[in-house]
């Protein structure tokens, strides 16, 4: 049987370790599309364009809007980060795993146009204060930048109600291990249109 892919979303405050275990996790949940989002937000050291994300201006980004090339888009932060389309669908297509880190607005958004096909996870720190701590720490944002980032998260841990998993990222070999379990349950994950056909070929066969 051709088997369409699936989508895991993973959303989180920033800091709490989200793309630490989609690193740690990627040899041991088969194969999977990672979705790189473009954004306006200027590079961190050491980030590279079309591996981190598709950097960006202003002007580019509306006018990929107004062609209607994203899946989802969103301010956060001040800035601008969307999901494009086109590579999504081909990854499906190809039978992948779709991995998004995508905030909480851009998953509401998700799960109106592809629901069916979604696994979601909200992966956050044990507390707001461990979170202050490792943002501080990481060294790459300053202070006024951190101070946006926390607030945010406090309305994001609103949201964790409309997730399907919760991880919280207290021992982190723990948490990729159900990192590990999540993404392994999204590929399971049936859409309706797949059940339909498994049920007609179920009962031909
Ligand atoms: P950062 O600037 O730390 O890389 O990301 C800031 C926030 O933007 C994170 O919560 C991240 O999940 C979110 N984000 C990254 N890419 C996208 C995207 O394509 N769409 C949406 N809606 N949020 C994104």
């Amino acid at each position: 049987m051709h088997r369409f892919g699936a989508i895991l979303i993973v959303s989180g405050p920033s800091g709490a370790g989200k793309s630490s275990l989609i690193k740690a996790a990627k040899d041991h949940i088969g194969d999977f599309y990672f979705s790189i989002s473009t954004t306006t937000r200027a590079p961190r050291e050491g980030e590279r364009d079309g591996v981190d994300y598709f950097f960006v201006d202003q002007d580019s980004f509306e006018a990929d809007i107004k062609a209607g090339e994203f899946l989802e888009y969103a301010q956060v932060h001040g800035n601008y980060y969307g999901t494009s389309l086109k590579p999504v669908r081909e990854a499906l297509e190809a039978g992948k795993l779709v991995i998004f880190d995508i905030d909480v607005q851009g998953h509401a958004i998700a799960r109106e146009r592809m629901g069916d096909l979604i696994t979601s996870v909200f992966v956050t720190t044990p507390s707001l204060s461990e979170l202050k701590r490792r943002l501080e720490s990481r060294g790459t944002d300053d202070e006024e930048i951190i101070k946006k980032r926390i607030q945010n998260a406090l309305v994001e841990i609103e949201y964790i109600s409309a997730y399907d998993f919760l991880i919280v990222n207290d021992h982190f070999e723990k948490a990729v291990d159900s990192f590990i379990a999540v993404a392994k349950a999204a590929r399971l994950k049936k859409g309706r249109k797949q059940a339909l056909s498994f049920i007609n070929k179920w009962r031909g066969s």
